[in-house]
């Protein structure tokens, strides 16, 4: 398409329809004879000059010598049909030629281009008249009253002017082809380079392309001289829409050379190039910009490793992140009683060990409560298993609640828990564990969805001033629990209580005395 519209083809075009309108503009002007009026002219002198002739023989009354020359006119001349002498009353006296036929009666007794008639008078009165048929003008009337061969010439010059205004063009195009102005040697030199190189002129048309470029796009140098620079379906790279200012725009700006900006060119199949686009400015021997030398670095491959290795990276990162979360995950589920979430068994024992010597070593407050629910039997017994196991998490909760962050919940076994409870004087532990026990007895109703409750023992060690093992201060809160189990149940027993040893100091360090 743009191929045939090329610049050749619109000039020639346009010199077509300046011809086409300066012959039309003669003809407005009347610089054109009309060879219409020509010929009405030609027919008006000839009924003229025979109505004379005739004129005098009708005042002759030699109506011979009348019959004689019509005839004649009509025999010899081929746009005559007939010719007639009318009477005054409307009768036809003398006729040559098939006058019936071809006489029609012009309106208003004027003549018409065709059928031409001259009165006859006898001094004052009008003898009569003599009628011309004519056959019809040849120059017939066409579009916007332009006569039909005015128009037939008008085509004629058009096309054949069009046809031979592009021969001529294309010629002198080749003589004076400004893509001759960069020598050729030039021209090779640029070709020889593997970047892609543009030379512009100041308003960004292009004036050299070299191959490697042009290939580079699947257009020829011919094809991009003279082509604007912006026409290319250039694209911005970082966000993909419009581009703000083209790099050898702000280079022509500015009088500075840009370097390495970063742009893609669009290819119909949506796969853009990536270009590293480098723009200097050429100056003339004033100072002034005359034009712009423009290189292209094709990086599309580079780009494309670049973007799989972000990707790959990025993938790398996810499944990194994944196996992270996985591991923590699996970490949990190693570590954790799936039912309560509290920790299991294994991992309580092995931070109560860490807890309780650092407890032991700082001087830390510290005691132990084993807790078991109150006949739990017959609660699955009772109400389903599922239900028991709906309170022994509810349990879990209370405790992990009700201790704080830094102490440890431990699922025993079954519906019995172990509580490190870290920082907490003996009287806090007594309120702690108290409060443990109160809120299984409100809390268990909902849980059962029965106006049942269920309680629960607790057996209490506070750890002693001197060290002690893990096994010792859980057996102390086990017997601790047997004796609130032998005492009646939903109680808090602390193991001093029933100790025949030492009642153990507590530690009231300044940050606990504050909360008691
Ligand atoms: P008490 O402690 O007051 O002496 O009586 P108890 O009925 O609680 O006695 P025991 O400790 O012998 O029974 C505990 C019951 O807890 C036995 C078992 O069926 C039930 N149990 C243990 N683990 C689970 C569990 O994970 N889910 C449910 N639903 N029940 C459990
Ligand atoms: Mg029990
Ligand atoms: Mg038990």
């Amino acid at each position: 398409m743009s191929k045939l519209f090329n610049p050749t083809f619109r000039i020639s075009f346009g010199l077509m329809g300046l011809t086409i309108s300066l012959i039309l503009s003669a003809y407005a002007f009347g610089l054109i004879p009309d060879g219409r009026k020509v010929e009405i002219d030609a027919r008006a002198k000839i009924v003229e000059a025979l109505a004379v002739q005739l004129s005098n023989a009708a005042s002759r009354n030699d109506i011979q010598s009348i019959q004689e020359t019509i005839a004649d006119v009509v025999k010899r001349n081929e746009t005559i049909l007939s010719i007639a002498l009318r009477r005054a009353n409307g009768k036809v006296q003398i006729a040559a030629g098939d006058h019936e036929k071809h006489w029609i009666e012009p309106d208003n007794h004027n003549s018409t281009p065709t059928h031409l008639q001259v009165s006859l008078t006898n001094g004052t009165t009008v003898w009569g008249k003599i009628e011309f048929a004519f056959v019809p003008l040849e120059t017939s009337i066409g579009f916007a009253g332009i006569p039909n061969t005015l128009i037939a010439f008008i085509v004629f010059l058009g096309a054949v002017g069009f046809i031979l205004y592009y021969i001529l063009l294309r010629r002198a195009l080749r003589e004076i082809d400004p893509e001759n102005v960069i020598p050729e040697r030039v021209r090779a030199a640029f070709n020889t380079l593997a970047e892609g190189v543009l030379i512009l002129d100041k308003h960004g048309l292009i004036l050299l392309a070299n191959n490697s470029f042009a290939n580079t796009i699947n257009k020829s140098p011919k094809a991009l001289f003279g082509t604007k620079i912006e026409d290319l379906e250039w694209q911005q790279m970082s966000d993909r829409t419009s581009i703000i200012e083209h790099p050898w725009r702000t280079a022509l700006r500015d009088q500075k050379p840009i370097k390495a900006i970063k742009m893609g060119y669009l290819f119909d199949d949506d796969s853009p190039k990536v270009f590293l686009v480098n723009a200097t400015c050429i100056l003339d021997e004033k100072g002034k910009a005359s034009g712009i030398i423009v290189t292209f670095d094709d990086v599309t491959a580079l780009e494309k490793k670049n973007d799989d290795l972000v990707l790959a990276i990025e993938k790398l990162q996810k499944s990194e992140d994944e196996i992270i979360k996985q591991n923590r995950e699996l970490q949990y589920l190693a570590n954790h009683d799936p039912l309560t979430g509290c920790l299991n068994r294994r991992a309580f024992f092995e931070r109560f060990e860490i807890e309780l010597e650092t407890a032991s070593l700082a001087n830390i407050n510290f005691s132990c409560f084993m807790v078991d629910l109150d006949h739990f039997k017959s609660i699955n017994d009772t109400f389903g298993h599922a239900i028991g196991d709906d309170v022994i998490a509810g349990m879990g909760e209370i405790l992990k609640a009700t201790s704080g962050k830094r102490s440890l919940v431990g699922r025993y076994g079954g519906e019995e828990f172990c509580v490190a409870l870290i920082g907490r004087s003996r009287d806090e532990s007594q309120w702690i564990a108290d409060n443990i026990r109160e809120q299984m007895i409100s809390l268990s109703p909902t849980w059962l969805k029965s106006d049942r409750y269920i309680t629960a023992s607790i057996g209490v060690a506070v750890r002693p001033k001197n060290v002690c093992s893990v096994k010792a201060l859980v057996d102390w809160a086990d017997k601790a629990l047997y004796e609130a189990k032998d005492t009646g149940r939903n109680k808090v027993v602390f193991w001093d209580q029933i100790s025949k040893a030492d009642v153990p100091e507590t530690n009231n360090f300044p940050e606990i005395a504050a909360r008691q």
